[in-house]
């Protein structure tokens, strides 16, 4: 007889409090639970002391804490760490912790690649497989944490979470939110909610819907300042144009006083990275709380695409700059061990489903927004 046992990391908060009521158990055994998984990071159920032998007996029979497990820990010169994890069917996501002086962030992955399509980005070229299920989102942070020593409430090597790995995470909306949930939760990973931030490319009714779910800090993927630029890099624009995404993004700004949006704007040579664009994007950063993050292009096997010079990426700062448009350069972390933003790949089983697969999701994302708003 196959026994399939219930992944805790599949449940936030009160999830896990209807599962344990399901077992007959009261709901405080939940938290006490979630605090051995996310507080000390501890799987085995037998090593959770508070439990009463019974139930410490009963747990193994229907319940495992299960994180997705590394198939490679690659460590970069510059403290930039990356993980292969395993998933089924042959397919791997990444996750990549990137330590400065005073936060580390970790960026994290949402689906097995990506249906987006995006030119520039490594993880678009790959296609598309699946959404990862809450317990392998939160699964990451968990995996990380343990391999860095995390300790919540007293020595955080993970003080950020960004949701930048592969994957538009507002296609995969439910199991990232649940994910981000216990991110912030106290008896999760206790992060305040402004350090977690979801970055999309502009699924903009989803963009709606997170702001009546969830405070996290949000991110876009902008990379162009008109529709005819923006629609080559990113094909998605077609579908919601550059007015209608930074509309949605002043009601997710109005809903919080001093929230800022941050755009994020590769800068690729001699294709999004002239002066006069740079003015284009300061115009439109004036119609919102904004501030831009400008990240200079990394290659990737394959790429038409150049990274712009230095000169150029400072000229294109200065613009926004002296427009009064808060701009900053990402540096650049991990290249060496391909970590770096839009490097990620991961390992895809099967891509043929990709097309019909995504646009299957879209239409349905679509028809599901509509009945809510209804
Ligand atoms: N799908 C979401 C989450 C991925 S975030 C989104 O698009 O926001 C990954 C970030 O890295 C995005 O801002 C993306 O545009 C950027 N990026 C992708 N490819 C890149 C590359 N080759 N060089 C630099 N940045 C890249």
């Amino acid at each position: 007889m196959t026994n399939v046992r219930t992944n805790l990391l599949d449940f936030d908060r009160n999830g896990l409090r209807d599962f344990f009521a399901g077992l007959g158990e009261k709901p405080y055994r939940a938290d006490q639970v979630m605090k051995w998984i996310y507080h000390r990071l501890e799987s085995d159920f037998g090593a959770m002391t508070d439990l009463g032998k019974s139930l410490r007996e009963k747990l193994p029979e229907v319940a495992v804490v299960a994180p997705p497990k590394a198939l490679l820990d690659k460590a970069s010169s510059d403290g930039t760490r990356k993980w292969l994890l395993g998933l089924d069917a042959g397919n791997a996501v990444e996750t990549v912790y990137i330590p400065e002086p005073t936060r580390g962030t970790l960026c994290v992955s949402s689906q097995i690649g990506c249906g987006l399509n995006c030119r520039f980005c490594s993880t678009g070229t790959q296609g598309f497989n699946r959404n990862l299920a809450t317990s392998e989102i939160i699964g990451q942070v968990w995996h990380a944490a343990k391999q860095l020593g995390n300790v919540t409430h007293q020595q955080r090597r993970i003080t950020n979470v960004v949701m930048m790995g592969m994957g538009e995470p507002l296609l995969n909306f439910d199991n990232v939110v649940r994910a981000m949930a216990l991110m912030r939760d106290d008896l999760g990973f206790g992060l305040a909610s402004k350090r977690v931030t979801l970055s999309t490319a502009g699924v903009v009714p989803m963009i709606d819907r997170l702001g009546e779910v969830a405070d996290v800090s949000l991110a876009v993927s902008l990379h162009a300042p008109n529709d005819e630029l923006r629609t080559q890099l990113v094909p998605l624009n077609k579908r919601w144009g550059i007015g209608e995404l930074l509309d949605a993004c002043s009601r997710y700004a109005a809903r919080k006083p001093r929230s800022t949006i941050t755009f994020e704007y590769t800068l690729m040579k001699g294709v999004n990275d002239a002066p006069v664009l740079a003015k284009q994007l300061a115009r439109l950063m004036h119609r919102l709380p904004a501030k831009v993050n400008l990240i200079p292009f990394n290659p990737f096997p394959g790429t038409q695409y150049q990274r712009s010079d230095e000169a150029a990426i400072r000229a294109f700062q200065a613009v926004l700059l002296n427009a009064g448009v808060q701009a900053m350069v990402r540096r650049t972390r991990g290249e060496d061990i391909d970590a770096a933003c839009g490097q990620l790949k991961g390992k895809v089983s099967d891509r043929t489903r990709r097309h019909a697969e995504f646009q299957r999701r879209l239409a349905a994302q679509a028809t599901e927004v509509q009945a809510h708003a209804a």
